[in-house]
Formats: structure tokens, sequence, C-alpha cells
């Protein structure tokens, strides 16, 4: 499946290049380089012991 980032400056969904290096926005035009680390959102306190 292919693989969507956010733009940076409209926040609308941005395509991402094969190689994944860059990021195109259809929105507004705006090229940019995804994060080299796609962990970098703190998701990790949703752990929870039942
Ligand atoms: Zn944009």
């Amino acid at each position: 499946m292919p693989e969507v980032l956010k733009c940076p400056k409209c926040d609308a969904n941005a395509d991402v290049t094969k190689d994944g290096k860059w990021a195109h926005c259809a929105s507004c035009n705006n090229i940019f380089q995804p994060s080299e680390s796609p962990d970098m959102q703190g998701e990790g306190k949703k752990e929870e012991e039942k």
C-alpha cells in the first residue's frame, strides 16, 4: 500500500516517492523530505496491563 505523509505546510496528504526519500504534496505542490525515523511519534504509552 502506498505510504502517505502529511505535508508540513498545509497538513494535506503527501505522496512519498518509491525510494522513500521525498514526499510531494499535491495540494500546495510542496516537496519535502520525510522524517528519517518513522517511529518519531510518541505512541509508546498506549500499553496498559489488564
Ligand atoms: Zn502541502
